[in-house]
């Protein structure tokens, strides 16, 4: 007999439900709805990244040959800054290779680790990279909600894919540095689904937190925005679906749940 399916808790509103999204099932991860309303309502970023050959793993974009410039550019200055020095010292150890060298591997197929070690970690650590250089005019734009990407959204009504691929990659570089120091991050990126579903409710977030800056006196929309960040906490803190211990007093330190309560100012 089947086992009786575990309801857990809808992405959007938190209410434990069993129904799941059909097709990232069919992909092999479980993200949770309680409604086609609320799945719905994240769906303009979901889509990116909804069903197999997108869900898991989850479709991070290959960087741009311009972005890959704009970091040469970074790296190129002879006056380097601590910035430019620390993130050298980061790509030559994590790709085992000179910096120049790790950047010329560094396009294509995120998930290809066969001439990059830890690709998907160093991809996220350009972005991280490439996010801070966008300057805190950006940054300021975006806070307080600091997920909120409607900002830059021109009409207002898509997901800017690139904006939000920043703040996930920031915290995923983060939460990669602290995993390796504690040699519990694997090479595979494919294989660990908390690497996947953490993005995939990072993007959520993300959605939410634009609903919220489209209409910031909306009750609803802000205990949607506020719900899901607290509830991503609380998987952080428990381990990420891992099951393992150091995975949650990990993934409890991170930035996410700093970031909730520094950035956060009541209205
Ligand atoms: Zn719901
Ligand atoms: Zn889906």
């Amino acid at each position: 007999m089947p086992a009786e399916p575990v309801p857990q808790p809808c992405e959007v509103c938190g209410v434990e439900t069993t129904s799941k999204c059909a097709a990232c099932e069919s992909a092999g991860i479980s993200l949770f709805f309680c409604s086609r309303d609320h799945q719905k309502l994240v769906w303009p970023a979901h889509k990116l990244v909804c069903g197999p050959g997108k869900a898991l793993p989850f479709a991070m974009l290959p960087l741009l040959d311009s972005d890959i410039a704009q970091v040469k550019k970074l790296l190129d200055k002879s006056s380097a800054s601590s910035l430019a020095k620390s993130f050298r010292a980061a790509l030559e150890e994590l790709g085992q290779a000179p910096a120049e060298a790790v950047l010329e591997s560094i396009n294509g197929d995120v998930y290809d680790i066969r001439r990059l070690p830890h690709k998907p970690f160093i991809v996220c650590l350009v972005r991280s990279i490439l996010w801070q250089l966008a300057g805190p005019e950006v940054v300021d734009a975006v806070g307080p909600h600091l997920y909120s990407i409607a900002v830059n959204d021109e009409d207002r009504k898509t997901f800017n894919v690139d904006v939000a691929s920043g703040l996930c990659a920031s915290l995923l570089s983060g939460m990669c540095a602290d995993l390796r120091r504690a040699r519990v991050l694997p090479l595979d990126y494919s294989r660990a689904t908390w690497f996947s579903l953490f993005q995939h409710k990072l993007f959520f977030i993300c959605r939410l937190g634009q609903l919220v800056s489209r209409r910031p006196h909306d009750v609803e929309a802000n205990a949607h925005y506020r719900g899901a960040k607290e509830r991503t906490n609380a998987w952080l803190w428990s381990g990420m679906g891992t099951g393992e211990a150091i995975f949650s007093t990990i993934g409890g330190k991170s930035q996410i749940v700093h970031e909730v309560e520094t950035y956060e100012r009541p209205q």
